[in-house]
């Protein structure tokens, strides 16, 4: 077939035409276990009958109506997100890097009101904020710069889980209103910082009136085994971001913040035509009913620990495996060897994984999995790696 679509993405030669729990049907009625719920969206599964009974309901009441007017769903889950998150107020969107979009503007804004002349952001080596112009310099990979230059000005670098740099940069530069830091990389590979990290870089925004934005994109939603990743620990960053896993397939994002940084925005400051819309609303207050009724938070970190310790044991022994770690249920094995082929592999093998960086394969499993599946997640990895 002709294809007019832009060439944006590898695409894996396959045609998934439904799904059910934890497994994808392809066109050819063949079956997969899906390890990656769309890079950690469906973390519900697929055709959770909860969610698909509140969109067909909306879907069949009203899909969209504006931000002109009253959208009681909209104030519902900003209502419920806020309670969870120790955050005051939200700003929704569609994607993961309209969030972060959103919270580069709060810090922006910020800084302006308070006369810091070009305002920066501290980010982190390693991390991925989303391919807008804004998140896309935020992004701390050379390959998502390339070809894209000029970047944003008001960005300063340091390496990830590097206290001393942020330091560094904090004695050195009167001009930065805020620090960026996903809790986990996700994209970057699962690298989880020292414990102190995140109440670090608390202290040290709280010394220098900066405000801590967590983007909690891939992290959040109850992945890590809480409902936003920072909450493994005591601290509150003062902006939250998140999206994927928040719709379960349905575009929501949302930008979360706290104390001064929620009432920054005033009418005129930042909007969007889809964002919070009924329908996209209807699908997250119905995935936040399922996480609370199905008690997904503990799930992901029973079953994540299940994980690690059944690919522990399976893969001992062996000197191909560097490190096998993650939080909840996101999770890494990294291999000392480039591994580029593996996702193709696994797709051949029926399931669904990924590989980034080379030599890590990322797990992003359903948090709604049975022991049962999660074994079968264990044992479909090895495989993979054993033959
Ligand atoms: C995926 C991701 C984004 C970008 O989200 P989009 O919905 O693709 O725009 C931003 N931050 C993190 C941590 C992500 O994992």
């Amino acid at each position: 077939m002709q294809n007019h679509v832009m060439n944006t993405y590898g695409r894996m030669p396959v045609n998934f035409v439904s799904g059910a729990g934890s497994y994808l049907t392809d066109s050819e009625g063949k079956t997969y276990f899906d390890g990656l719920t769309g890079i950690a969206v469906c973390g519900l599964g697929h055709a959770h009958p909860h969610v698909a009974e509140a969109l067909a309901h909306q879907a069949k009441t009203l899909l969209h109506t504006s931000n002109l007017y009253e959208i009681p769903l909209q104030t519902k889950l900003a209502n419920r997100l806020c309670e969870r998150s120790g955050m005051d107020n939200a700003f929704f969107c569609n994607s993961g890097a309209e969030a972060n979009e959103a919270a580069i503007k709060l810090a922006r804004l910020k800084g302006n009101n308070e006369g810091i002349k070009s305002p920066s952001i501290v980010v982190v080596d390693g991390s991925f904020h989303g391919r807008t112009m804004a998140t896309l310099t935020a992004t701390g990979n050379r390959k998502v710069h390339a070809g894209f230059e000029p970047l944003l000005s008001g960005f300063v670098r340091a390496p990830f889980n590097d206290i001393a740099a942020v330091e560094a940069i904090a004695a050195n530069n009167p001009s930065v209103v805020a620090v960026m830091v996903e809790p986990i990389l996700g994209e970057g590979g699962i690298y989880i910082p020292d414990d102190a990290y995140l109440t670090s870089l608390r202290a040290i925004c709280d010394a220098n009136n900066w405000l801590l934005i967590a983007d909690e994109v891939q992290s959040g939603n109850a992945r890590t085994g809480k409902f936003f990743a920072y909450q493994h620990t005591d601290i509150l960053p003062d902006v939250v971001t998140t999206a994927k896993g928040l719709g379960n397939g349905m575009p929501i994002g949302v930008c979360l913040a706290r104390g001064a940084a929620a009432n920054l925005f005033v009418p005129g400051n930042h909007g969007s035509t889809f964002g919070g819309n009924p329908m996209a609303c209807a699908a997250a207050n119905a995935v936040l009913d399922v996480i609370d009724a199905e008690g997904l938070e503990e799930r992901a970190l029973v079953l994540g620990e299940r994980i690690q310790n059944g690919l522990r044991e399976e893969l001992a022994g062996r000197n191909d495996i560097k490190e096998i770690r993650g939080a909840g249920l996101m999770l890494a094995v990294e291999m000392h060897q480039d591994i580029g082929g593996y996702a193709a592999k696994a797709l051949e093998q029926g399931l669904l994984i990924n590989v980034t960086q080379g030599n890590i394969i990322r797990m992003l499993p359903p948090l709604t999995m049975t022991d049962a599946e999660a074994d079968e997640l264990v044992s479909r990895v090895v495989d993979l790696i054993k033959n």
